[in-house]
């Protein structure tokens, strides 16, 4: 069959990038390997966001006492966790079928390998095209170490598979998955133990937000150890987890009834047959330009599998990107200023640039802090732990980072990534008028502070 466009893998890159293409009027395949929606809607983003809320229901119940309510008798049922999370699932699912066949999307179930530069394998069906965009994700990497390959080591995918709420529960990596699950379940009642390599946790994350995080989960009774690094897994007698790690040169354990691994994602490049095509690729990802091609024109790669940033809106809008290129139609979209989040209790996010990174780039800055503390909001919503930090270029007063822990940060740090995507400055936020009593007047504080 020949066809405009081949898009491999229906993830949040694949699926939205085929129905933009659609709509531009392409005939398109779009081969599905997976379920719809790839890692984010059945394994990732909206799974792990269900439980975020339920989990932050459970700590409100628990902290009536806040609000003025007495003691509060609930039951908690993890398989109504678990009920309500596969049906938001499956209804966006449904929901993604019906626009790609609304849209008159050919989707093909089944992997899809090279044949040759143009031609695509599927069972023993070939589609050829003029442009062809690889969306095949990633999936999760286990430490080399012995016992990471144990059935009872488990991946963010199988933890979501959990039919109950670990007793104790060992996190390996002290990153964005490793946290949410981490946070979720301190809140379920598990007995939580991080175990970080770096001296953060969250170590993408601007240093004085890991470091703030770090003390707020502490106090939520999150047991963080950083500076570990991981030797070995082993089950003991009494089928309990035992994790060893090295700190600071000298070895320790913990135990546990259960443990995630969760030290980043690799991306999917085998099975592909990307020899056949002639396309560069590693075990880190494919290598990619600014309008995600490939070293072969016409092949484009987008989200996890090019490794440049995995997150789901960053996939979609390369995918946007791409096909921009196909179409030869610019665009201003800023690949370079991406809102980030960590949906722990209490939430952090971020846009732009660290200090960090700032002070590598030889840039002069002025730095901006206000506190959830002084927001008459945030404590009006029991929300008085937090922190909001501006980065401005100290040359050109524009806003280039923003770093935030604390309620909605996520909505906050969209609100800066929509600044520093238009170029604003101090200055002219300062003219822009903040409603009252919002979450947002923490933004217009850091920016005052930053005088
Ligand atoms: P994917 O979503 O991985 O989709 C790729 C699809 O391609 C899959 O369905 C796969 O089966 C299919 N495929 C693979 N090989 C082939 C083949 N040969 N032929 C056909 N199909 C194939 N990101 C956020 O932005 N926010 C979040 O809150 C967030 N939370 C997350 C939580 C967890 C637990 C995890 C694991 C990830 C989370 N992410 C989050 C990351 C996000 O899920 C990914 O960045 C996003 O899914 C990447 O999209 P993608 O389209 O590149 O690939
Ligand atoms: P990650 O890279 O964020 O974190 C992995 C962590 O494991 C790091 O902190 C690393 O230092 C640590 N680590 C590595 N080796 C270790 C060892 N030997 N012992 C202890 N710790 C060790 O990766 P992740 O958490 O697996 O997430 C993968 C990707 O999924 C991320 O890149 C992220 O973009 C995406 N994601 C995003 C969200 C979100 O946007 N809210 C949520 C989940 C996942």
């Amino acid at each position: 069959m020949k066809t405009d466009l081949i898009i491999i893998g229906a993830g949040p890159g694949g699926y939205e990038t085929a129905l933009l293409a659609a709509e531009r009027g392409k005939k398109v395949v779009l081969v599905n390997g997976g379920r719809l929606g790839g890692t984010c809607l059945n394994a990732g983003c909206i799974p792990t966001k269900c439980m975020v809320k339920d989990a932050a229901v459970v700590s409100t119940l628990r902290d009536g006492a806040a609000y003025g309510i007495g003691e509060v008798k609930f039951d908690f049922d993890f398989n109504r966790v678990i009920e309500r999370r596969d049906k938001v699932v499956d209804q966006l699912r449904e929901g993604i079928d019906g626009l790609l066949r609304k849209a008159g999307v050919t989707v093909v179930e089944g992997r899809a390998r090279f044949v040759d530069a143009s031609t695509v394998r599927v069972g023993e069906e070939d589609y050829s095209a003029d442009d062809i965009i690889i969306a095949t994700g990633s999936e999760s990497k286990a430490l080399p170490i012995p016992g990471a390959d144990a059935e009872w080591v488990l991946d963010s995918t199988a933890i979501l598979k959990l039919e109950y709420v670990p007793a104790r529960l060992t996190v390996v990596g002290g990153g964005v998955i490793g946290l949410e699950f981490a946070s979720v379940f301190n809140a379920f009642g598990s007995e939580v133990t991080v175990v970080e390599y770096m001296k953060n946790i969250a170590p993408t994350f601007d240093s004085d937000i890991s470091k703030r995080l770090k003390q707020a989960l502490s106090k939520r009774g999150v047991k963080i150890i950083t500076g570990a690094a991981v030797k070995k897994i082993e089950q003991n007698s009494d089928y309990e987890i035992v994790t060893t790690y090295d700190l600071k040169g000298k070895e320790e354990t913990v135990v546990s009834s259960d443990l995630l691994m969760a030290v980043g994602r690799r991306p999917n490049v085998d099975g592909l047959d990307l020899e056949k095509a002639g396309v560069e690729y590693s075990p880190k990802g494919i290598p990619v330009d600014d309008n995600m091609r490939t070293n072969v024109g016409h092949i484009y790669a987008i989200g996890d599998v090019n490794a440049r940033m995995m997150l789901a809106h960053v996939a979609s809008y390369q995918g946007r990107r791409a096909l921009n290129a196909i179409d030869g139609r610019a665009d201003e979209i800023r690949l370079d200023v991406v809102p980030a989040a960590l949906f722990t209790s209490p939430e952090c996010a971020m846009a732009g640039l660290t200090e960090e990174q700032c002070k590598e780039r030889g840039m002069a800055v002025r730095v901006g802090k206000s506190f959830y503390r002084a927001n008459g909001k945030a404590l009006a919503e029991g929300e008085s732990d937090g922190l909001c930090k501006l980065i401005f270029n100290a040359e050109t007063d524009e806003i280039v980072g923003a770093h935030i822990m604390g309620a909605e940060a996520s909505l906050l740090a969209q609100q800066c990534c929509d600044f520093i995507t238009c170029g604003m400055t101090a200055a002219r936020i300062r003219d822009i008028i903040f409603g009252h009593p919002t979450l947002s007047e923490i933004v217009l504080a850091a920016v005052d502070a930053a005088r």
